[in-house]
């Protein structure tokens, strides 16, 4: 579209209006709409900015009230709203592909009760994940949902997409864990969708519609947490394979002999070789595969099921076994699984990271299929991902100046999702759908089931204001 002088000072002055209009909401302090601060805004993880798609203003609200105000004022004058927390998501979904208003939860990141007795907590959304993990472990208890960056994302962000991690084998993903919350409709009214009771049959499950649902249907300000009592110990070990279906073998024996894992992640080759040339903490690089298996429960136990599952590691063929006797040698290995997305960044400008999950039994053929894939088009990628949910990440490094490696990503990436559909998965487990997996999504849903979604997207935001251009 082509501006003139008057249509460019009209916006000018909409857009002048709208951040005066939020200063009056939240202070001076509390917005940002310089261009350089808009276009900051204008990404998330993915490595996606399109200069044209920035928002006009950047919000940090401090309380429910404000929030409220806010959504009033974008509702009465049509203004897209895109919630953000860390902004660490992987599948566009805090994009602002209609303009409009940024709201930063970071200012509003107070643990707000934690109770022993109730095994609860309530928290606001810009709470960070491993400072609330680290807040509840004060009182023996445990928050399991633990995606790999931690230090930085945010409830709010996880609640939206109802984040998993290495914990989600044994312990389930964020939905397992929220029980209420406090939600500012497209409208600007206020609701809390459950209570604070961890057993709650009481009319729909309106909570788990909101857990995961990328802030297109309200704004969450509040949230209640159920907690469980924390490991009294844990072990953890490093398992190599020269062979994937040996690696797969190893545990589905180690599930079929009645134990649960606290963590049971693979990494491929290549995540072993790229973990170990940036970040050198004694990987071994010639071989397939690894499984990181972490056992936690009373320290009583776990000796029997570590023996338990090094016997069956070397049954199945398992080549090396690393095991951690102190707390830094667990720590160490740890560092190995939580740095492969860090190391594969340093081999191109970009690293994009898709999420497809399949029936454990077809996990192998997931794997493989992945890397003919990425070979076919050229792409530097390192496998890793949480075998025993069947979620595996392909991190993908390439450089998205280049014409031919952005149009191979994007071939890559469709046939990867047919490859999982074909295999009885689903386009994500744990990152979402954001608009960078939007237009498979009829692929991957029931035709009667999405049009249902779409109607109650309708009818929580009849002007389609909240997070447009996502999910569908
Ligand atoms: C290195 C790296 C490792 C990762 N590892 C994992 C992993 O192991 N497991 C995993 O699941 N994910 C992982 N992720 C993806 C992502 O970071 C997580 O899902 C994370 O929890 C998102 O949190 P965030 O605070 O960054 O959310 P954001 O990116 O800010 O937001 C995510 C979504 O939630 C919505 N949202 C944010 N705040 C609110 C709110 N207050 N109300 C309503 N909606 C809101 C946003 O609109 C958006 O749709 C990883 C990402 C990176 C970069």
């Amino acid at each position: 579209m082509k501006y003139n002088f008057v249509m460019l000072n009209t916006i000018l002055k909409i857009t002048n209006n709208l951040v005066g209009s939020m200063e009056k909401i939240v202070g001076k302090d509390n917005v940002l709409s310089s261009y350089e601060e808009r276009f900051v805004y204008s990404t998330d993880s993915t490595n996606i900015t399109n200069p044209k798609d920035l928002a006009d203003v950047i919000v940090f609200p401090e309380n429910t009230a404000q929030v409220s105000k806010i959504m009033k004022y974008a509702y009465a004058k049509n203004i897209a709203v895109v919630a953000r927390s860390a902004g660490t998501n992987l599948c566009g979904a805090c994009l602002p592909k209609r303009k409009g208003i940024i709201l930063d939860f970071s200012r509003m990141d107070k643990i707000l009760e934690i109770s022993k007795d109730n095994l609860i907590c309530k928290v606001q959304p810009g709470v960070v994940v491993e400072d609330l993990q680290k807040a509840v472990e004060e009182f023996d208890l445990f928050y399991p949902p633990d995606p790999s960056n931690l230090k930085v994302s945010m409830i709010g962000g996880s609640i939206g997409l109802s984040s998993g991690g290495p914990h989600t084998f044994k312990y389930g993903s964020t939905k397992d864990y929220i029980i209420d919350l406090e939600v500012v409709l497209a409208d600007g009214s206020i609701m809390h969708t459950g209570s604070s009771c961890s057993k709650n049959v009481t009319g729909y499950n309106m909570t788990q519609l909101f857990v995961g649902s990328e802030g297109t249907l309200g704004i969450v300000t509040q949230a209640t947490i159920r907690l469980i009592p924390k490991p009294e110990a844990k072990r953890v070990m490093l398992a190599y394979f020269d062979d994937l279906e040996d690696t797969s073998r190893t545990v589905n024996e180690i599930i079929s002999n009645l134990i649960t894992p606290s963590v049971i992640d693979l990494m491929d080759k290549n995540t072993l070789k790229t973990v170990e040339s940036f970040y050198p903490c004694g990987l071994q690089t010639d071989k397939t595969a690894a499984l990181l298996i972490e056992i936690d429960g009373f320290k009583s136990n776990l000796d029997e099921q570590y023996e338990k599952i090094i016997e069956i590691c070397k049954n199945n063929n398992s080549s090396y076994i690393q095991t951690a006797s102190t707390k830094e040698e667990e720590e160490r290995i740890w560092i190995s699984r939580r740095s492969s997305f860090g190391a594969t960044a340093k081999l191109a400008p970009n690293v994009l990271t898709e999420d497809v999950v399949v029936p454990r039994e077809n996990i192998v053929a997931l794997v493989k299929g992945i890397q003919e894939i990425c070979d076919k088009y050229q792409i530097k990628t390192c496998i890793m991902g949480h075998i025993g949910d069947g979620n595996i990440h392909p991190n993908m490094a390439l450089d998205l100046r280049n014409t031919e490696e952005r149009l191979n990503f994007e071939r890559a990436k469709k046939e990867l999702f047919e490859l999982a559909l074909s295999l009885n998965g689903t386009l994500s487990g744990e990152h979402g759908i954001g608009c960078e997996k939007s237009e498979f999504i009829n692929r991957a849903i029931d035709s009667n089931n999405l049009k249902m979604m779409k109607q109650i997207k309708k009818l929580f935001d009849p002007k389609n204001i909240l997070n447009p251009d996502k999910i569908f």
